[in-house]
């Protein structure tokens, strides 16, 4: 099977210029071609001559991604792709239009091994980790996308760019370290794509080794822990891992990590009826998390066909956000459509979300 182009770092395309025999400032113009300007055949290597262009469409592919289902919410803010990958295997990739931000939302496995009881994805297991390329062109995809000539498709007037991306589609970013910490180097290396790092949140489960070794990163790159539960006890079910990687080893870990890097970190927390949401849980939580450089988001759970997990009702969640607040913590909600637009996807591939609809198969 070919390779595909965006598995490259640009010293790898460096690397293979020189082989091919051309001069290095080619590199260069394929960089560019492909971070800039989102070109997804070689023939849209404008700048490269015809036969440089022949000789990379035979080694490499340069758009791995078909679109097997696209589903638009009714108000056009939430776009999400369902794509087949060359083996057959399909990942999710959510654009979302969210105050002025145009952010997209990636997987970084087909599927995942850690078994989250509530989360459609967790039920199916892992297939297989992506590639750094396959992470790199679903954010592409979507520049590419924005960045085509207006036609009312977007609830704000294209050609736009990109602003964010963040890594909570499928799979468990950590347990794929390399190949996505490879895709964020490529993504925001200023010869091509250019995105700041701060504009990117990575998710985890709370692989204490990923976020220790996260730390260190050059990269200054956004840290969100779904926490889910204040207790061992109750976080033992709702996320697995947490029996390998226990609250007080994890809250060392990220205690760390805020030392390290001075950023924020972001907890997940998303309210099941009956579970987590009582007012002694908030206080539980608040205790965990008092005094830390950290925020709260609180995600009303996506019923999963199949799961036993409910969303907790509207009144008794905000009563869980102002317990959390008056007790000091920075606390938010996201209510829109019933869909957390930062955190909801990576579980939508299984089911169809009320005021969308299928408009392509
Ligand atoms: N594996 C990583 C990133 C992908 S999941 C992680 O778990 O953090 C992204 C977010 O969606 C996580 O916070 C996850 O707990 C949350 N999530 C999973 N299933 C959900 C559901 N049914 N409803 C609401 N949030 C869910
Ligand atoms: Fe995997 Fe995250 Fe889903 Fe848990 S919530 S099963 S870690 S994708």
């Amino acid at each position: 099977m070919k390779k595909l182009i965006h598995d490259l770092a640009f010293e790898e395309i460096s690397d293979l210029m020189k082989e091919m025999g051309e001069p290095a400032y080619r590199a260069e113009q394929v960089w560019q071609a492909l971070y800039r300007r989102f070109a997804n055949s070689p023939d849209e290597l404008t700048t490269l001559p015809k036969g440089l262009r022949q000789r990379l469409s035979e080694k490499f592919l340069f758009q791995p991604m078909e679109e097997a289902a696209v589903q638009i919410s009714s108000d056009m803010y939430t776009r999400k792709y369902l794509f087949r990958l060359p083996d057959g295997n399909t990942i999710e990739t959510v654009l979302m239009f969210y105050e002025r931000r145009r952010s997209v939302c990636v997987s970084t496995q087909v599927g995942c091994a850690m078994g989250c009881p509530f989360c459609a994805t967790g039920m199916g297991g892992l297939r297989r980790n992506l590639s750094a390329g396959e992470i790199v062109a679903q954010a592409l995809y979507m520049a590419r996308w924005l960045g085509s000539p207006d036609d009312g498709s977007a609830p704000v007037k294209k050609p736009t760019t990109l602003t964010h991306i963040v890594l909570m589609g499928m799979g468990e970013p950590m347990a794929n370290y390399n190949n996505v910490w490879k895709a964020l180097r490529i993504l925001t290396d200023k010869r091509g794509f250019g995105l700041g790092a701060r504009r990117i949140t990575l998710s985890t489960v709370g692989i204490v080794p990923g976020i220790r070794k996260m730390a260190k990163e050059p990269l200054q790159v956004n840290l969100a822990v779904s926490l889910h539960a204040p207790t061992d006890r109750l976080r033992n079910k709702l996320v697995p891992i947490n029996r390998r990687y226990p609250l007080s080893e994890l809250m060392d870990a990220v205690r760390e990590y805020i030392r390290l890097t001075n950023r924020r970190v972001t907890f997940e927390y998303a309210l099941m009826r009956g579970i987590n949401d009582d007012l002694a849980q908030a206080d539980l939580l608040a205790n965990l998390l008092s005094g830390m450089l950290a925020h709260v988001n609180l995600i009303p759970l996506n019923p999963v066909p199949g799961s036993p997990f409910q969303p907790s009702n509207p009144d008794r969640a905000r009563a869980f956000l102002e317990r959390l607040q008056k007790r000091g913590i920075s606390a938010t909600m996201r209510l829109r459509r019933g869909i957390d637009i930062e955190a909801g996807c990576g579980q939508l591939r299984r089911r169809v979300i009320e005021g969308m609809e299928i408009s392509k198969h």
